[in-house]
């Protein structure tokens, strides 16, 4: 028996496009209805076939879902979550994709009281954006936090996390406010660092732009993939997790400058210490299959 049979999507670019598609491959009998704010992405979504039903507005699309997930920036969350109030049947699980997860769970709670609202992250993404970067395999193998309220229905819980087992997710359950330190660390920091670094790349006066980019694969243009994520999103993950980030910030920026300390004094162990410590890191990713060990990162063999 399938977790959910009718099921509506807000938010129709990289994740929402994805999560249609593999819905789609997974239980090729739910009934999807989706919405996008955008007439273009929505007429895009109807030419490449991605839903039984594409509304123009969320309130239409989310009548009689059983399930209703919002693809949408965080900063949007609102806003959607107050055009489908009215529309909701009892019952419905309301949940979404954020990179956010505390600051999305107060605002989908205070605009919905009485409804099931389980939000969750898949940490599954690309640089990419918009109805045709998606994939229906994007999900597979990766992880899925679930970040229920305290007085969450266990059984509605229970089938949101079986309707990601069967996209191919893994799932995990923890407390919101867990979820947005976690991943302070594991993505919002390394998205900021990426934004800082090629911002300064860019500005530098004494080398060339043709210079930073005709040699970029010195490490530069790893920088460069991550920070051409979504800009509007970006935006939203950094005033929604504020504190988490900036709490992380701060203690990075102290590495940063005992770093700078140990070049500056010759230092060398210091430096060898910590490069060692993180090459570890880097195998234990590989070893839990969340990144491939093939050389160059994944794009070519060398020569
Ligand atoms: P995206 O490709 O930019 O898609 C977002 C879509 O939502 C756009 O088509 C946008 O339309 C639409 N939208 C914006 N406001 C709306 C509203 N009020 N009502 C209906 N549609 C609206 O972004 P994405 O990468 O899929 O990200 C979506 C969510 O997934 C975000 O909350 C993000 O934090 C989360 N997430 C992203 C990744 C990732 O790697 N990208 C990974 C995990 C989770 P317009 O273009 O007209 O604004």
């Amino acid at each position: 028996m399938l977790p959910f049979s009718r099921v509506a999507i807000i938010g129709m670019g990289l994740i929402g496009s994805s999560l249609a598609r593999a819905i789609r491959t997974a239980m090729p009998t739910v009934q999807l209805v989706v919405s996008d704010a955008s007439p273009a992405v929505r007429m895009r979504v109807s030419e490449l076939g991605l839903a039984d039903d594409v509304a123009d507005g969320a309130g239409t699309a989310v009548i009689d879902a059983d399930l209703v997930i919002l693809c949408v920036p965080v900063g949007a969350m609102a806003a959607v979550a107050a055009e489908i109030a009215p529309e909701l049947a009892p019952d419905t699980v309301v949940s979404d994709v954020g990179s956010v997860k505390e600051n999305v769970l107060k605002v989908l709670s205070a605009a919905l009281p009485g409804v099931h609202v389980i939000p969750a992250h898949p940490v599954a993404g690309t640089e990419k954006s918009g109805p045709d970067a998606g994939f229906a395999s994007l999900f597979k193998g990766r992880w899925c936090i679930i970040t229920p309220p305290p007085r969450a229905d266990a059984t509605m819980v229970e089938r949101l996390s079986e309707f990601w087992r069967r996209l191919g997710s893994k799932v995990d359950v923890m407390d919101a406010a867990h979820h947005d330190r976690v991943l302070a660390v594991t993505s919002h920091l390394p998205h900021l660092i990426a934004y800082s670094i090629v911002g300064t790349a860019s500005d530098l006066e004494e080398v060339t732009k043709s210079e930073v980019i005709k040699y970029s694969a010195g490490g530069f243009r790893d920088f460069t993939r991550i920070a051409a994520s979504d800009p509007v999103m970006w935006r939203d993950v950094f005033l929604g997790n504020r504190d988490a980030v900036l709490e992380l910030l701060g203690r990075f920026t102290e590495d940063l400058v005992a770093l700078q300390r140990a070049i500056r004094w010759g230092d060398g162990d210091a430096l060898e210490s910590l490069f060692t410590r993180t090459r570890a890191i880097r195998r234990s990713i590989v070893d839990e299959g969340q990144d491939t060990d093939a050389a160059d990162f994944g794009r070519h063999a060398p020569d």
